[in-house]
């Protein structure tokens, strides 16, 4: 029997490097309700054309199904998209304004039930990989040995790497800590493959975890 290839209008996700619309919804919520549904149509014009294909300006959350995994090109590029249609210039503060949103709805969904298991942050690093896997299908977590006040993760076989995507999960990490009590002093990334290295690492200190046990 011969198989003839049938045509979609979706183009194919890569076989890894994607990320699920779960974790990616409460931005896109977020960024609709403060700068309005006009700045989110705005945001889609400003994407190359093979990605602007991939999502839908008319339905909620552009078309982003919580289920679906998306590539890293398509959420970055939906971030750099954002950023051009709005002129920000800081990107850090906007990026981290988003991440938070991002993270503050997967609290209420699937996320919850992971972090409450999780509650500071050594326990946290206990199911790294765990959480992290919730929306990303490759990547290695591994968390550093650190001081009790300091919390170092690295991330290898991490393919498909998206600068933008890097600085949004470590916003994410950044919040999901505050969660757990952490007022974050410092946050950045040490190394990136978009630098060059081998692997990812980011790096977070709190002064204080109010109310929670270390
Ligand atoms: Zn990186």
């Amino acid at each position: 029997m011969i198989r003839t290839a049938v045509s979609s209008a979706v183009p194919s996700t890569p076989s890894r490097g994607n990320f699920r619309g779960s974790g990616v919804i409460g931005a896109l919520q977020h960024f609709e309700t403060r700068y309005g549904r006009a700045a989110l149509h705005a945001a889609v014009a400003a994407m190359p054309p093979e990605l602007r294909t991939q999502v839908f300006p008319n339905q909620p959350s552009l078309g982003v199904l919580p289920g679906r995994l998306y590539s890293y090109a398509l959420i970055g590029g939906i971030m750099r998209a954002m950023i051009a249609a709005m002129k920000v210039t800081d990107e850090d503060a906007f990026l981290r304004e988003l991440a938070a949103a991002g993270m503050d709805l997967t609290l209420t969904t699937v996320n919850r039930a992971a972090l409450n298991y999780a509650m500071t942050p050594a326990s946290y690093s206990l199911r790294a990989q765990e959480i992290w896997s919730l929306y990303h299908d490759s990547g290695n977590v591994t968390v550093l040995p650190s001081k009790p006040n300091e919390y170092r993760v690295q991330l290898a076989d991490w393919p498909a790497h998206d600068n933008y995507v890097c600085r949004v999960c470590m916003e994410s990490r950044r919040r999901a800590l505050e969660h757990m009590g952490a007022v974050i002093i410092e946050a950045r990334r040490e190394r990136c493959q978009g630098w060059g290295h081998d692997v990812c690492t980011h790096f977070f200190r709190w002064s204080s975890l109010s109310g929670r046990a270390r």
